[in-house]
């Protein structure tokens, strides 16, 4: 029997109308939209893509999509400047600067101006602190949306082994942190990790955060484990097409035949990572109004 599919699409499309419906009543509550200010620097083809399909989503959940569209060769003082004004603004809640920035700017450096109560991408080293500590702050959306996917999947997580592969900031340290604190044993694998096989395969979850077209493969699972893919890779075009296919970093094709479980690539993690910044920006905004969020 082949692995279930976990429904990344379905789940987030569900979890953005939730968001959506409290945000409704956010506005009702406090007289205002909940505002999501998005940043991009430059012409990056990929990070406009992004940034359009944000902007929709915000829209579309009843809340206020503020698009600051600057030139490539913008001045980092200038970058600064403008995310002192979004920290200022009470109708902006949340602050997304669309990384990468061009060369000439100091992603550490802009993510430390924004205030880390309006960090929704939660890469803020304060909220990145918190999560360390167990406080609540502002948890990076993909690997929350990872999270979401494998409680709704596994329900109580105690005592399973967990191995992430790769340890970035936004999505193997933090991933590795919430499966810790949802008390799963917790292997974080990388470059320079001895047998990656071995160690995959005594793990009940799998999180690929690498960026290795299908490098995981179908042998080095255990039987049933569930697959978290969050790889997004291009092939390169086959002959007489435009563009190559895009695929995760597992086998999805045979590890479906080994997994309990697994997301595809597309169609699993990515739609998360949009609903849940869409969650976390409608939290600050019920945090900035001193407000409760509703069920
Ligand atoms: P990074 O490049 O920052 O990190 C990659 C990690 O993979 C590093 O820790 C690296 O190890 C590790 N790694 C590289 N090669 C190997 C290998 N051969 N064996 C084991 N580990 C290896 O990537 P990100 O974390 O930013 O992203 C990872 C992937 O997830 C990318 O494909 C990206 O596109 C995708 N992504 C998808 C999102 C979504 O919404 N679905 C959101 C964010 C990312 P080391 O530290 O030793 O170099």
């Amino acid at each position: 029997m082949g692995a279930q599919v976990i429904d990344g699409k379905g789940f987030a499309a569900k979890l953005r109308e939730r968001v959506g419906a409290q945000a409704e009543k956010f506005a009702q509550a406090a007289g205002r939209k909940a505002g999501l200010a998005v940043v991009l620097v430059g012409e990056d083809p990929a990070s406009q893509v992004y940034v359009r399909s944000k902007h929709k989503a915000t829209v579309a959940a009843n809340m206020e999509s503020f698009e600051h569209r600057l030139p490539a060769d913008t001045g980092e003082a200038e970058l600064l400047a403008l995310v002192e004004r979004l920290n200022a603004d009470p109708a902006v809640d949340g602050i997304l600067v669309q990384l990468p920035l061009p060369d000439h700017l100091d992603e550490q450096a802009v993510i430390a101006a924004i205030s880390p109560d309006k960090d929704v991408d939660g890469f803020h080293v304060t909220n990145a602190g918190r999560l360390a500590v167990g406080q609540s702050g502002f948890v990076p959306c993909t690997p929350l949306g990872c999270m979401m996917l494998l409680t709704d999947r596994l329900g109580d997580l105690s005592g399973l082994e967990a191995v992430v592969i790769g340890r970035s900031n936004i999505v193997g340290k933090p991933m590795a942190q919430l499966l810790l604190d949802a008390n799963a044993t917790v292997t974080i694998a990388h470059s320079r990790t001895k047998d990656l096989p071995g160690v995959v395969k005594r793990a009940d979850i799998v999180v690929a955060a690498v960026g290795r077209a299908e490098m995981v493969k179908a042998e080095w699972l255990k039987p049933q484990a569930t697959v978290i893919d969050v790889g997004i890779n291009r092939l390169p075009p086959e002959p007489g097409a435009e563009k190559g296919r895009l695929v995760g970093d597992v086998d999805y094709g045979a590890a479906q035949g080994v997994a309990g479980a697994i997301t595809p690539v597309p169609g699993g993690v990515g739609p998360m990572t949009i609903a849940v910044l869409l969650r976390n920006t409608l939290v600050a905004a019920y945090r900035n109004e001193g407000l409760d969020l509703p069920e």
